[in-house]
């Protein structure tokens, strides 16, 4: 997008009473995928999320050290909306309630600033409910209240926060060694992909800024990364999982497998650990940063529905969609992302491609509809110009043929480009789809293919751009040690 392509200013948002109410909710990537290629002039479209902006999670991690600035990686969505055709509307609310059977949502302004009205309901003849998940924490106590997670820019810039906020009490005066090691204790819990690569991530800050600017605690810093199951990227092959497990050894990350956490205070983690004959411990671990990366959770919205639709009552991981990702047991609900139950894994590819059918599916139904509609008026004219019967039947015909051509849309499929993930010192892992095959790889090269990867997948030419001069940056000056 152009920096000063301006909308013009008449191009207000006018519900047209002849077309349809499509209401998104959400922007993530599910929504902002269909948004950026569905024909907005179609319908009236309605966006409703409580974030005004959408997040390019892969290079979250990045963030939470100061790698990448969480601006480079904010895309508002009030200029993804200003280029499209015709104007769509945003609130900034949450959706709070979705009513099937009225047809309407409840939304919540829960922002800071509200004005006097900041409840209301608004009302949908179609409805893509892209709201995505929330953190997993399994009832497990004590991790709601003392555990950072990784999931929005809010959560990144804690974690900054805090990692600095325990450096510096760390070296505050007198502090004992037993209080030194735990302050500078980082415990990671999950093994997925997000827990990883914050581990990576947080280890590189430590190596290459923090112990430069604060010398004095060099040698007591520690990153461990705590999995329930017997290895960690259960999603990649056996030879990445080990080529990451070894680089964590070099870079002095402790990975404890086989630990599930049952108990989290605020200053230590409680977990069992299986040993090789199958026999259980307990073990203590004091900490100083704990950030929780154990995978997805269904939002309260989202299970609300479910409840009220008889054909989701099996559904346990959120809403089961058809092919078509309709949810099932409605006709004008559909679903994408992390909150769908599609039979994929929830990630972002995923999500964007569902965003991208459902925009093929609904520029597909509008036209097809526009030429029902041109058949019905065809028809009618048929009796009103006898004279003309040949060749108005002669076009009904063309309309018909186009109709069933456009009709034929086949069902969603998803293609899997491959996995990636960094794992730190500038290494990544790749399980790559490619010529037909599959390929596996890791090392320095495969870290260049996983940053100039992310960067084309970057939203927009300015998000590409600040993420260069960001990585620049932080190479050339270190990453900034000030606590905001
Ligand atoms: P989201 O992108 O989470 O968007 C949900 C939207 O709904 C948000 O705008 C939110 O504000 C809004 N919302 C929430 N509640 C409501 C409500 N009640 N009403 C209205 N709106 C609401 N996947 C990959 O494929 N590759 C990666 O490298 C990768 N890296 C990741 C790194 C991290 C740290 C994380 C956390 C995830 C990563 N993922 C990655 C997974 C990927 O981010 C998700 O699968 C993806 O975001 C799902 O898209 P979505 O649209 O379903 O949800
Ligand atoms: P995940 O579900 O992939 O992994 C969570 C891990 O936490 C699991 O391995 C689980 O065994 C472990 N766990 C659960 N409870 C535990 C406990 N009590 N103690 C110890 N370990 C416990 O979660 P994620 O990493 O947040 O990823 C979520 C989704 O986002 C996935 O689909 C993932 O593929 C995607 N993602 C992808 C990338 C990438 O491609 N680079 C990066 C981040 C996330």
């Amino acid at each position: 997008y152009g920096v000063y392509d301006q909308k013009h200013p008449d191009d207000q948002f006018e519900p047209d009473p002849t077309k349809k109410n499509l209401v998104i909710l959400g922007t993530g990537w599910g929504a902002v995928s269909l948004l950026k290629k569905l024909d907005t002039e179609n319908y009236n479209v309605i966006v409703i999320s409580p974030r005004n902006y959408f997040l390019f999670t892969p290079l979250l991690p990045s963030c939470t050290t100061g790698t990448v600035e969480h601006r480079s990686i904010m895309e508002p969505i009030r200029s993804i909306l200003r280029h499209k055709k015709a104007a769509v509307k945003y609130y900034e609310a949450e959706a709070t309630k979705i009513d099937p059977e009225r047809k309407v949502i409840a939304i919540d302004d829960n922002s800071d600033i509200k004005g006097a009205s900041n409840k209301t309901e608004v009302s949908y003849d179609m409805l893509v409910v892209s709201v995505g998940a929330e953190n997993a924490t399994f009832g497990i106590p004590g991790v709601k209240e003392h555990s950072c997670f990784l999931k929005e820019i809010g959560d990144a810039q804690q974690i900054r926060k805090k990692i600095m906020d325990c450096v510096e009490t760390a070296t505050f005066k007198d502090q004992s060694p037993e209080e030194v090691a735990r302050l500078l204790h980082m415990v990671v819990v999950g093994g997925g992909p997000t827990g990883v690569e914050f581990a990576g991530e947080l280890q590189d800050f430590f190596d290459e800024d923090i112990k430069k600017w604060v010398p004095e605690i060099s040698d007591k810093f520690k990153v461990t990364l705590i999995e329930a199951l017997p290895n960690v990227l259960p999603m990649f092959s056996k030879q990445l999982i080990d080529y990451t497990e070894a680089t964590f050894k070099e870079e002095k990350i402790t990975i404890m497998t086989k630990t599930a956490v049952k108990k989290v205070t605020d200053k230590t983690v409680e977990a069992e650990a299986t040993g090789p004959d199958g026999k259980k411990t307990i073990q203590i671990m004091p900490y100083g940063l704990l950030v929780w990366a154990t995978g997805n959770a269904v939002r309260p919205i989202v299970r609300d529905l479910m409840s009220q639709i008889p054909a989701q009552k099996d559904s346990r991981r959120g809403l089961a969609v058809n092919e078509y990702l309709v949810v099932q047991g409605t006709k004008d609900i559909w679903a994408t992302g992390d909150c769908a139950v599609a039979g994929y894994a929830p990630t972002a590819q995923v999500a964007s491609q569902e965003g991208a059918f459902l925009a093929r599916l609904f520029n597909t139904m509008a036209k097809s509809e526009a030429i029902e509609h041109q058949i019905h008026d065809l028809s009618s004219s048929l009796n009103l110009q006898p004279g003309n019967t040949a060749d108005i039947a002669k076009e009904i015909e063309a309309h018909e043929k186009q109709l069933r051509r456009i009709k034929d849309i086949k069902p969603f499929h998803y293609t899997h480009q491959g996995s990636l993930a960094y794992i730190g010192s500038e290494r990544a892992v790749a399980d790559v789809s490619w010529l037909n095959g599959n390929f596996a790889t890791g090392g320095g090269l495969t870290y260049l293919f996983w940053r100039s990867a992310y960067l084309s997948m970057c939203f927009s030419t300015r998000n590409r751009v600040l993420v260069v001069l960001d990585w620049l940056k932080s190479k050339a000056f270190g990453r900034d040690v000030s606590r905001e």
